[in-house]
């Protein structure tokens, strides 16, 4: 499964650490630091593996973290907000194969003239 290292989101080009491991006595299975630009993401949670589904909603969960604080930085969202909109997403894109399909065409398609 290719993981991206990096994404580019409004000019920031957020680092994607896949294999974190918290230390702390926590279930924290993410954590942005918007001021390194670096999103870490654990692959076990209580030293079990975490499903591949639960890591792409952790990663939809930081990256709504990062627009929330460029965009609306004076009313972020609540953490219940991006918990439900991070499900939303996985789901979306889960459960609908040609969601995926959609965007890795126009992925293609607005990179083609840029190089
Ligand atoms: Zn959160």
């Amino acid at each position: 499964m290719t993981r991206p290292k990096y994404v580019e989101m409004a000019s920031h080009n957020i680092r994607i650490i896949w294999n974190y491991i918290f230390t702390e006595d926590t279930d924290n299975c993410g954590q942005i630091h918007h001021e390194h630009n670096r999103i870490l993401i654990s692959k076990l949670v209580q030293n079990q593996k975490r499903p591949e589904t639960q890591i792409a909603t952790t990663l939809f969960h930081e990256l709504l973290h990062k627009a929330s604080n460029i965009f609306a930085y004076e009313n972020e969202l609540t953490e219940n907000s991006i918990n439900a909109i991070a499900e939303l997403l996985t789901q979306a894109f889960v459960s609908n194969p040609d969601m995926g399909k959609y965007f890795v065409e126009l992925a293609k398609m607005e990179n083609k003239g840029g190089e």
